[in-house]
């Protein structure tokens, strides 16, 4: 069996220092192996409140740099490795996040591993599995991520971007996509996703169903369950809103 669990759902600035959402990471689970993505402000926290052990963590995928996706890093690896004493779990992320030293120095023997993501690239760290896409448009070096699950599901995140023609083609085989929604409406010269931006995309895509998060201020205010409620009838998709905690299954 193998399941998602989105420990958290900020985006964005002021939903983060707030914590208005969690700003935790996703743990995907397959048969009790765990790959932490894109651990955020309060992923450990996080962790222990829904009572995931932190050791069973063996995998880690850093999308990009930004805070919202990887403050809590440094002390998930001083966790998993239990201080150093333990050589376990291996670190995915951009040559840019390794430059910008968001894993310090000191704990990067901790690791078994570390790899850079690059565009187009398929990763296998059993049993998990997955490839990044192109370059995506955002203001730091950051991935798309696809991962084949056993059960032949394929699901797409499509992190941290601005839209762009070929988003639909990077993402076309994903089954189920999240998307990681910052705006209700685009602003000049924000590189994130809006719900135009959504739209758009969908209108050239039928995956079986989609789920909204990293929601900033103007998305939490419009509120993401009535938006994404709306936008599935539009759309005549399967579309939810992603809350705090919530988890997917197959
Ligand atoms: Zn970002």
């Amino acid at each position: 069996m193998s399941e998602i669990i989105f420990l958290g759902t900020a985006g964005a600035r002021y939903v983060v220092a707030k914590q208005l959402r969690a700003s935790a990471g996703t743990i995907i689970n397959i048969e009790n192996s765990y790959l932490l993505l894109d651990p955020g402000p309060g992923t450990l926290v996080y962790l222990a409140k829904r009572k995931i052990p932190v050791e069973k963590i063996k995998t880690i995928v850093v999308s990009h740099h930004h805070l919202d996706h990887s403050a809590d890093l440094n002390v998930i690896v001083d966790a998993i490795t239990e201080g150093g004493f333990k050589k376990r779990g291996t670190l995915f992320l951009t040559e840019s996040a390794l430059r910008e030293n968001i894993l310090l120095p000191y704990l990067r023997n901790y690791l078994k591993k570390i790899e850079i993501l690059k565009p187009h690239t398929v990763y296998e760290e059993n049993p998990f599995n997955f490839k990044t896409t192109c370059l995506l448009k955002h203001t730091a070096e950051n991935y798309g991520l696809l991962f084949y699950f056993p059960e032949g599901k394929i699901v797409g995140f499509i992190t941290d971007t601005a839209y762009f023609e070929e988003l639909a083609k990077e993402f076309a085989e994903a089954n189920i996509l999240v998307i990681y929604t910052v705006r209700y409406k685009p602003k000049e010269g924000v590189l994130h996703l809006s719900i135009p931006d959504v739209k758009r995309l969908l209108a050239k895509m039928k995956p079986e169903e989609v789920i909204l998060t990293h929601f900033g201020m103007t998305m939490i205010r419009a509120n993401p369950f009535k938006v994404a409620q709306e936008l599935s009838k539009e759309l005549e998709l399967k579309i939810r809103a992603c809350y705090d905690g919530m988890s997917i299954k197959f």
